[in-house]
């Protein structure tokens, strides 16, 4: 092979212990070859450079191996290392074997084609053990062919062996599935790719970082296929060294940088700020629904990192991912991408719109309401809470941290330390709460709802005398901000 052949070629599987993230499928094959019990005819099935063709070509060619075959008679337990041998005759010869047949149906469909390859399965094979079929994108036949290949199916001669790949199970007709063991293959995992693709880069004499391993394994989103053509893109454009820069760089990607400056911007809703860094974004000339898209990944790195320690961001991130979706799906045929996506990311970073300008509490119950009235404000609301709280999913969590700071006229103000909450409340229970407070006071009650990181803890709010000034003098004694960590 030339150098100049793509990498992907190049870093092709010479044994099933080389084929990467499909152990599962390695190991079954291993067993049934060392056992000398393989199928006449596998259907291999998974997304496009997940290693189907490659695994094909080591079954068609383990078939015929002398070293596989001596051990199948001596009852000799193969290594995965040995499967195929790579050094007997058969193996040598195997890429211009007579006997191993290969065809796309994704470029070749006619059943003239099909039936000139199948033509040759009833006699015995001219060289070799067995005569292999190696069939690409087998869904992509005419009906015709497929019933070609079923004749043969069956009732299979001994010495053939079909191997068909498909990137499409569904559309390949039950008579062909059924008669075919089936192989899935996987997804290939991003921590099981980058460092792959590190060994890949260092046989090339390339020191690849580590970061940007892992950016080129999370592009490739589970294709070894598409993870090797990346890696050669870098490849050929730096030398030694290939460098996160490098890669957003050679790939044409926004960096992470500013990816994260849109992020911070939005989620802090500082509206100049966040148009500031979407206008450094679109300066690296990428189309808008690649930047989109970009972010996406982005908040979903950001998520699944955060997943099990935060759910308020969790839900925080999710809104931002749903919004970005949108955005992308309105891009499509219109003539303004940019200011979609602009639009999209001003709008997310609009200050809390139903907020009242942010009053001290003390201040508000000094002023404007006596309090007993907000303490009949408080029980009205926990009231409802409690109501809700059995029947409401992950509201009890924010009614946890809400605080009742105010009830004047026909309005309770009810304000959170974190403006997350505030507008997850605002959204999901607002309309809610407002029409069961109507409810228990018999005639409306409006709720307004404001963000204050000053306010006290909340926890307070739900705990009687005596345990409350307990509970205060604790928290001052410790200088904590929540009674929890008390
Ligand atoms: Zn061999």
């Amino acid at each position: 092979m030339s150098q100049q052949d793509a990498l992907y070629s190049r870093a092709r599987p010479k044994t099933l212990s080389q084929l990467i993230g499909q152990e599962h499928i390695a190991n079954a094959l291993a067993q049934a070859i060392s056992k000398d019990k393989l199928s006449h005819a596998y259907l291999l099935v998974g997304t496009r450079g997940t290693g189907k063709t490659s695994t094909a070509r080591l079954l068609a060619k383990a078939m015929n191996c002398e070293t596989v075959r001596e051990a199948q008679k001596s009852g000799r337990l193969l290594d995965k290392k040995e499967i195929p041998c790579n050094n007997c005759a058969a193996c040598k010869n195997f890429s211009s074997s007579p006997d191993n047949n290969e065809f796309d149906a994704a470029s070749n469909r006619s059943v003239d084609d099909m039936n000139r390859l199948l033509s040759s399965a009833y006699f015995a094979p001219l060289v070799s053990h067995k005569k292999t079929y190696i069939i690409d994108e087998v869904h992509m036949l005419s009906t015709e062919a497929i019933n070609s290949i079923l004749k043969v199916i069956e009732e299979p001669p001994p010495h053939v062996a079909f191997l068909l790949a498909t990137t499409e199970i569904n559309k390949v007709p039950m008579t062909i599935r059924s008669r075919c063991q089936v192989l899935n293959f996987r997804l290939i995992p991003t921590d099981t790719a980058w460092p792959y693709l590190r060994k890949i880069a260092y046989r090339l004499g390339t020191n690849l970082h580590e970061d940007a391993a892992k950016k080129i394994a999370r592009l490739a989103a589970g294709s070894m296929r598409d993870a090797l053509t990346y890696l050669d893109q870098c490849n050929s454009g730096v030398n030694e060294e290939i460098s996160l820069t490098d890669v957003d760089n050679m790939l044409g990607l926004v960096s992470d940088e500013k990816l994260d400056k849109v992020i911070s911007a939005v989620r802090a809703r500082d509206r100049k700020e966040t148009a500031a860094a979407i206008t450094s974004a679109f300066s690296s000339g990428l189309a808008a629904n690649t930047i989109a898209e970009s972010l996406i990944t982005r908040l979903r790195d950001m998520e699944f990192a955060r997943l099990e320690k935060d759910t308020e961001i969790f839900s925080e991130l999710d809104n931002f991912i749903d919004a970005l979706r949108k955005a992308i799906s309105e891009m499509y045929g219109s003539g303004i991408p940019d200011i979609i996506l602009e639009m999209t990311l001003l709008k997310l970073a609009e200050p809390l719109q139903t907020f009242a300008p942010i009053q001290m509490p003390t201040q508000a119950v000094q002023t404007s309401a006596p309090v007993a009235n907000l303490d009949a404000g408080k029980k009205f609301f926990y009231d409802v809470a409690n109501k809700f709280g059995s029947q409401e999913d992950g509201l009890s969590g924010i009614v946890d941290k809400a605080i009742v700071v105010n009830f004047s006229g026909n309005t309770i103000t009810v304000g959170f330390k974190s403006p997350t909450l505030a507008s997850m409340f605002e959204k999901n229970y607002l309309a809610k709460f407002e029409q069961a407070l109507g409810e228990e006071a018999g005639h409306p009650i409006k709720i307004s709802v404001m963000f204050d990181k000053n306010l006290p803890a909340p926890i307070l709010e739900r705990v009687d005398e005596p345990e409350r000034s307990v509970l205060e003098g604790a928290m001052n004694f410790f200088g904590a901000s929540d009674a929890k960590k008390v």
